[in-house]
């Protein structure tokens, strides 16, 4: 008998649910292909001598390629996960995560029609931002506001309109690396302008930036070092003394805030650091800060300042290329209506404010409810959680979490499963075990969790 008759049709495999099932988000194309491929590979097991078996047994064996093939196809795709990280502000994790109320308004705004570039009370065509912009003068004192893509697009918006073809004034204490290697002042010089670095590393004096100033500078440039701090013998100018040296030489400070801070951080428990109106107040003349940092919006760039220097950003062709759009809009309007409160419900700023003592409450119900997972060990730890997306980076927030450890499981891999599984958890190795940190994980996804764990069987798995 031909050694190739047992081998299954392709379309066999097509109408087999477990495919179907697993297909979604997967051209019907790319499907069959895949198919006709795991056919392919084992036609040439089978003609070398490998299994010609029953049929059946070569239809799971195919079956199990296919399968594996359509999961790695997927794997990529968005979907949503428990940040066990303890950073609440995690770049890869999706940075700010909004509100339910947040999103019904983008929801609304974007699955309907709506008033975005027509006046409603006029008729007339109307800008996009006019709302925000008003909005935002008034929480941060600003003479006049814009809002862009990101806070990169904000910095190259600004250095192109105000300085291009002359000198932007920076320490060498901040040219800052975001990450992905991205770096503001590589950015700023897109613009066409010429960064004059000043100082060193660790030390730059107000004497620096002002032997720097020549007929060709455009303003002086202060970079909040998000992502790290320099310890130590260090020194650097604050941006009202640079606001004092420019205002001598008919210059401005374009201060990138990053994170930026809407709100006296004092009422949640942290140290005092500098506000957005605080730069306004010292009378920086450009702030640019990102909207899905600490502000706890989507993604977006927003630039507050004196009108004189906004307003040839707003009439730049570039901001065409950086606009917003209606579904970010609604969702950074909605957050920043949150700021007209006196308790802005910002779930960033709700995630940091949560009392220790209430996580030690969580990490111990966490614990109890996964008790039915067996194979694991768990106990119940202090763990310092973070405010992240390189906002006040010395600032730890105490936490507690579970930390999971497996009976015959290398903690390598135990991360790797719970990262692997549904839905995804991402925690932090540690070298006893692998931590799960409550301060992200609300009590409604600790079911979630337990799901996770029970799914992958850590027993049956000791030894693989
Ligand atoms: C995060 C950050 C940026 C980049 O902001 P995006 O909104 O991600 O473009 C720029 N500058 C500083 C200082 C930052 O911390």
């Amino acid at each position: 008998m031909n050694r190739l008759s047992n081998l299954p049709k392709i379309d066999e495999f097509l109408c087999d649910y477990r495919l179907i099932e697993k297909s979604g988000g997967i051209p019907s194309k790319r499907v069959t292909e895949i198919v006709r491929s795991c056919v392919d590979s084992m036609r040439m097991t089978v003609l070398q001598g490998g299994p010609s078996g029953i049929r059946g047994e070569l239809f799971e064996l195919i079956m199990s390629d296919v399968l594996s093939s359509l999961s790695e196809y997927t794997s990529e795709r968005l979907t949503s996960v428990i940040n066990a990280t303890g950073v609440i502000i995690h770049t890869n994790l999706g940075r700010a995560k909004l509100s339910q109320s947040c999103m019904a308004r983008a929801l609304l705004i974007s699955t309907e029609y709506n008033n975005l570039e027509l006046s409603l009370k006029t008729g007339a065509r109307r800008n996009r931002l006019a709302y925000i912009e008003r909005l935002l003068c008034d929480l941060t004192g600003a003479e006049a506001a814009l809002v862009v893509n990101n806070n990169a697009a904000a910095a190259l918006l600004a250095s192109a309109a105000l300085c291009a073809g002359k000198e932007i004034i920076l320490s060498r204490g901040e040219i800052v690396e975001i990450g992905d290697s991205f770096r503001i002042a590589d950015i700023i010089a897109l613009s066409g302008c010429r960064i004059i670095e000043v100082g060193a590393t660790n030390r730059t004096h107000i004497s620096d930036y002002e032997r720097a100033i020549s007929p060709d500078t455009a303003c002086i440039a202060k970079i909040h070092t998000s992502n790290y701090k320099i310890m130590g013998f260090t020194a650097a100018v604050p941006a009202v003394e640079l606001q004092s040296l420019a205002d001598d030489h008919g210059l401005f400070v374009l201060e990138d805030m990053g994170s930026g801070i809407m709100v006296d951080l004092r009422s949640y428990g942290l140290p005092y650091e500098r506000t957005v109106a605080d730069a306004i107040r010292d009378g920086v003349g450009v702030v640019t800060i990102s909207g899905d940092k600490i502000l706890g919006g989507p993604q977006a760039g927003i630039i507050v300042g004196k009108e004189k220097h906004i307003a040839p950003m707003k009439k730049s062709q570039l901001l065409r290329c950086l606009r917003m759009d209606k579904l970010s809009l609604a969702a950074l309007e909605a957050t920043l209506i949150e700021y007209t409160q006196k308790t802005p419900s910002i779930p960033v700023l709700e995630l940091i404010g949560q009392p220790p003592d209430i996580l030690k409450v969580r990490a111990e119900r966490l614990k109890a409810a996964l008790s039915v997972v067996s194979g694991l060990t768990f106990t119940v730890q202090p763990h310092t959680a973070q405010i992240g997306g390189g906002s006040l980076p010395e600032q730890s927030l105490p936490s507690w979490g579970v930390l999971v450890k497996g009976l015959h499981l290398s903690n390598n891999k135990l991360e790797a499963m719970l990262r692997s599984g549904n839905p995804p958890i991402v925690a932090t190795l540690q070298p006893d075990g692998v931590m799960l940190n409550v301060i992200t994980i609300p009590d409604s996804r600790i079911g979630d969790v337990v799901t996770n764990l029970l799914a992958h069987k850590p027993v049956s798995q000791a030894h693989t």
